[in-house]
């Protein structure tokens, strides 16, 4: 499953989505990366997939 994963700066919350304006928030994914394990968030309106930064340990 190929998908695009947008880089985004968190502001004051992240519950809108910048694609499409879907405004009740995210699904989770998780992508393991060597040792880290990045936490990034699916828009279930437009399936866009962000990153803002977070990981898991
Ligand atoms: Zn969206």
């Amino acid at each position: 499953m190929a998908y695009e994963i947008k880089d985004i700066e968190m502001k004051d919350d992240f519950k809108i989505c910048p694609t499409c304006g879907y405004k009740d928030g995210f699904h989770s994914m998780f992508k393991k990366e060597g040792d880290v394990t990045r936490w990034l968030f699916i828009c279930p309106s437009c399936h866009d997939v962000f990153d803002i930064g977070f990981t898991v340990q």
